[in-house]
């Protein structure tokens, strides 16, 4: 355990404190605080850390890695009703039966080829997880999503081929960079699309997200502490 890894007493005490800043950064927005959910990233997270939160009251959930939930989640899920799972990370198409079969919400919708595989696995089961699509803001040439100038397309083509109901729009700014420029475009891009939901803000700027709209902040770190494993 690297010194900075919260023991699990702190869970619950950060997992507190992380609540009281969204519903401040939501009223410093004139916002009502029940419009922004925190979904707690447990990412390289033991299931015992994620069972130390849902014992205080959470019930949305992200992780990255679609194999690594499967090995952490269906025991979870079993255990406690009401749990909400997204998929924060890249899918592939070859894992997109594993990931419909898991996660309540997939946030990183960015291509047809994927559209095309989620249609076809909801279809077969039945199955139907919120999707949001993932923008890349600054269009970093290594990052997962779809550009900002091909999302209204891509939007268009998610429901009108394949029948898809896009609910939302999920960033992840560049690193280096300011955020608040990318929270902006994300906002703009839903609401001329008619979207509801914003997935945007870590733990180093949910605040500001939630000042630009976001519906969902993704926060693993303020309240996990940091991870060991790489992620
Ligand atoms: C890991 C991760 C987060 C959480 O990051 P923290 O800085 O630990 O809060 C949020 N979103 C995505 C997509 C991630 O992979």
């Amino acid at each position: 355990m690297s010194p900075e890894s919260h023991s699990a007493a702190e869970i619950p005490e950060r997992l507190r404190q992380v609540k009281e800043e969204i519903v401040l950064a939501a009223e410093a927005a004139g916002r009502k605080p029940s419009t922004v959910e925190l979904v707690a990233v447990t990412k390289t997270m033991p299931a015992a850390a994620v069972e130390d939160a849902i014992e205080a009251g959470q019930l949305i959930f992200g992780e990255n890695r679609v194999q690594e939930a499967q090995a952490k989640w269906p025991a979870l899920k079993a255990l406690h009703a009401n749990l909400e799972l997204h998929l924060i990370g890249p899918l592939q198409t070859n894992k997109v039966r594993e990931a419909v079969a898991l996660f309540d919400v997939i946030e990183t919708l960015d291509r047809p080829k994927l559209a095309r595989a989620l249609a076809e696995e909801m279809k077969r089961t039945g199955m139907r997880p919120r999707l949001f699509v993932q923008v890349n803001t600054g269009e970093e040439p290594q990052k997962a999503g779809i550009v900002p100038e091909e999302t209204a397309d891509f939007v268009a083509l998610c429901r009108d081929t394949f029948g898809l109901v896009v609910d939302g729009l999920m960033c992840i700014p560049p690193f280096d960079e300011e955020p608040s420029m990318h929270f902006a475009l994300l906002a703009k891009l839903a609401k001329e699309l008619g979207l509801d939901e914003l997935s945007m803000g870590m733990s180093g700027d949910f605040e500001k997200a939630i000042a630009f709209g976001a519906t969902y902040v993704r926060v693993g770190t303020a309240i996990f502490g940091t991870r060991v494993l790489l992620d």
